[in-house]
């Protein structure tokens, strides 16, 4: 079911909490909920805390209104100009796309990506896109042309290579193998690319295979970064991913229990995780460090506009 909304805003101000560990301030979600219906996602609670009306009218499940119904902001574009062109807007990195997926199935009818990415352009302001569908080719172009005038990241997420079990976790983003055409397509321009290996699901994604197999795809597409997570099981989402596991993998259900006491996996399953991710990493010659392509980035577009500031003013 989709709604079409108007906005005010486009842009909102992360909280600082949150922000801390994040490298900008600022979000841009042209759809709220996101029809990808990934079982695991951690942005379910968006739902109930932006909208009055908790979940979809008739659906019983934790969740479903999040995947079901998705509200569309057909303005977007006039909010948005009205932000980019204000006098105290200072260029802020801009993460598209934080609580859903720009490119969900929903955004190949209403193309709004593509009068954001114009409206970047215009202002030459700095983007962060992470998407789990080739939808994001169709605007190809214009986020080459972007990342020529300044910072743009483009991040696929990735959680397995098995693509039934893919379909089964994120029922209607793209299959893995399409994913990675978007980080070869994108190798050639300036973007600055990632692999997105979030969430890691215990005992279903975490075999060295599969992140083994991940990686090594990622460094064939030859991307500046690699950033692994552990699942996180909170609030809604803990809720809806303990009922997936009953209907779909019972077996699982004591297992996740005896690891996710609290809301994150135990330390001990971490360390020994990102022990073997840090070796993996080691081997496909791939950095964790997604600050530093980001910021020498930002630099060198700094520079840039300076070089042409001191042209234009002689
Ligand atoms: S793509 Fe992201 S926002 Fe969309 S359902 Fe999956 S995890 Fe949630």
């Amino acid at each position: 079911m989709f709604e079409e909304i108007r906005v005010t805003k486009a842009l909102n101000k992360i909280k600082a909490t949150s922000r801390l560990k994040l490298p900008y301030s600022w979000d841009l979600n042209i759809y709220r909920g996101c029809e990808h219906s990934c079982h695991y996602c951690y942005a379910m609670y968006s739902h109930s805390y932006l909208e009055k009306e908790k979940k979809c009218p008739g659906s019983g499940e934790e969740g479903s209104g999040f995947f079901q119904k998705i509200y569309v902001k057909t303005d977007i574009e006039e909010a948005l100009e009205k932000q980019l062109g204000a006098r105290n807007w200072k260029k802020e990195v801009i993460n598209i796309g934080g609580v859903c997926d720009s490119y969900q199935p929903v955004e190949a009818k209403y193309g709004l990506m593509r009068k954001v990415l114009a409206l970047m352009i215009e202002y030459k302001n700095p983007v962060i896109i992470s998407t789990k569908s080739d939808l994001i080719l169709r605007d190809y172009n214009l986020l080459k042309e972007l990342a020529e005038l300044t910072y743009v990241g483009v991040a696929v997420t990735v959680t397995t290579m098995d693509k039934k079990l893919s379909s089964l976790l994120e029922p209607l983003a793209s299959p893995p193998e399409e994913r990675f055409s978007v980080l070869r397509a994108f190798k050639d321009t300036a973007a600055v690319t990632g692999i997105h290996m979030m969430p890691i699901l215990p005992f279903l994604t975490d075999s060295p295979q599969n992140l083994e197999q991940i990686l090594s795809l990622a460094a064939e597409c030859e991307v500046d970064y690699a950033l692994p997570g552990v699942l996180k099981l909170r609030g809604e989402t803990r809720k809806h991913f303990f009922n997936f596991l009953e209907l779909s993998f019972p077996e699982l259900v004591d297992p996740y229990r005896k690891l996710y006491a609290r809301g994150e996996a135990d330390r001990a399953y971490k360390t020994k995780l990102y022990e073997v991710l840090c070796s993996l990493m080691e081997k496909s010659h791939l950095s964790g460090d997604y600050m530093k392509p980001m910021q020498s980035k930002l630099a060198r577009s700094k520079q840039l506009r300076l070089t042409d500031f001191s042209k234009n003013s002689f």
